[in-house]
């Protein structure tokens, strides 16, 4: 997530939400969703541009292909897309999600990296299934749709539910390796989610284990995975384990709690000075971690200056302090999306992905898309008994009923 809120399953689906959202955001989610409105006049670019100067570099998994830290996707609007291309930036996320590919990325195709993502079918990311045939032909319609001749990427998104899985279905790798034959795509990654405790999903298991289990069959280039300070061990894990074996990782979902502390004087009085929590979290990243790069929330000019200037120098003592602080902060409100707490829930709630609305609508500052994804889950908030099975499961201590309570009041 590195902007508005593209969450959604299928192209109908999204395609729905996209127009939804269009027709009843005011402004900023119109534009942010679709990424056709230029807000920003030629001269805020160019000054955005002088400001950020060349975003570091990775190498990207075992292609080698160098991209900029700063990965964007089809929520950015056509302004910051111009002024990310004009600091570096050359991989895209989704691009099959932008109403129309834009010009910066046209103007200059071969310099840039392209990503289709593909989902389950015949249900959501918990309920569908990995059909090859139908991977296949929903590549062949994105490109009909965007106009491109070919993607660089192709991407299975929200993943694998089980090790096992990885193992006893090859339908993804094998529409990948068609659409490579005839040209259309050139690389093969994924996104993976946590399916542990999800009562939709018998036996299965979390983002790190099946990562692990993706890193050692080998199939994949690189993978996107949640990640953000304060995270488990687990994950930390897997992504040294994929660097090891010269695989690639992208970050997302990374400001875990930000958008709150941003809006919290107190916490922002107590910050050390000339820095944000945007800003401290970018060069974190960038510095601290062995990511090859990472997606940021970021919805306007001015954020794209406040996060990526200076992105690559070194961590200043007074952001390692922020840091910290930050860490701490959000270990007590935003939960880091573990599912730990989900097995034996007796009312089926699937508290991580109410905790991830919750995000959108507190840190991205996106209620419509939370709302609408909320009232789409078959148990929400208030089915919670406050049986006292979840919380001590949390390894954030979170108090779990009362915050379903909370979040259930903020998004049904
Ligand atoms: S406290 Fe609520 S969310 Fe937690 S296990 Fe009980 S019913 Fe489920
Ligand atoms: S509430 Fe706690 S245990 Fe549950 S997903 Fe969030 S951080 Fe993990």
């Amino acid at each position: 997530m590195n902007g508005k809120v593209n969450e959604d399953n299928g192209r109908i689906e999204r395609r729905a939400f996209l127009s939804r959202s269009a027709a009843v955001a005011a402004g900023i989610g119109a534009t942010a969703l679709t990424g056709i409105a230029a807000a920003a006049t030629p001269d805020a670019i160019e000054e955005a541009v002088a400001k950020v100067g060349r975003l570091p570099r990775r190498k990207l998994g075992t292609s080698g292909r160098e991209i900029a830290m700063v990965v964007g996707a089809f929520v950015w609007p056509s302004d910051l897309v111009e002024a990310g291309a004009r600091c570096g930036m050359n991989y895209w996320h989704r691009v099959n999600g932008f109403k129309t590919i834009p010009p910066a990325i046209l103007k200059n195709r071969e310099a840039h990296y392209c990503q289709v993502s593909v989902d389950r079918v015949r249900g959501n990311h918990e309920t569908g299934q990995i059909v090859e045939e139908e991977h296949y032909q929903y590549v062949k319609q994105a490109l009909r749709d965007t106009g491109l001749s070919y993607f660089d990427d192709m991407q299975f998104r929200f993943g694998y539910h089980t090790a096992a899985e990885v193992k006893q279905n090859r339908g993804m790798i094998r529409a990948f390796e068609r659409l490579k034959k005839e040209g259309v795509v050139k690389h093969l990654c994924l996104s993976q989610h946590s399916y542990n405790g999800n009562a939709l999903v018998p036996g299965g298991q979390s983002a790190p284990e099946v990562l692990t289990a993706l890193i050692e069959d080998g199939a994949y280039e690189h993978y996107q995975i949640m990640y953000s300070y304060g995270d488990d061990k687990a994950s930390s894990d897997a992504i040294a384990l994929a660097k090891r074996k010269g695989q690639g990782v992208i970050a997302m979902k990374t400001g875990r709690g930000v958008g709150r502390m941003g809006e919290d004087a107190a916490f922002m009085k107590r910050l050390p000075a000339g820095t944000t929590p945007h800003r401290a979290l970018v060069r974190w990243l960038a510095a601290e971690t062995p990511l090859d790069a990472v997606t940021v929330n970021t919805q306007t000019l001015e954020q794209f200056v406040e996060n990526y200037a200076g992105m690559g120098a070194p961590l200043k003592a007074e952001e390692r302090r922020a840091i910290e602080m930050m860490r701490a902060y959000a270990d007590q409100r935003a939960c880091r999306l573990c599912n730990e707490c989900m097995e034996g829930c007796r009312q089926q709630i699937n508290i991580a992905d109410i905790m991830r609305y919750e995000r959108y609508a507190r840190d991205y500052k996106d209620i419509r898309a939370a709302r609408y994804l909320y009232a789409k889950l078959p148990r929400q908030g208030d089915a919670c008994t406050a049986c006292g099975e979840c919380p001590a499961k949390c390894p954030q201590g979170l108090r779990i009923p009362e915050k379903l309570a909370e979040i259930h009041r903020l998004l049904a």
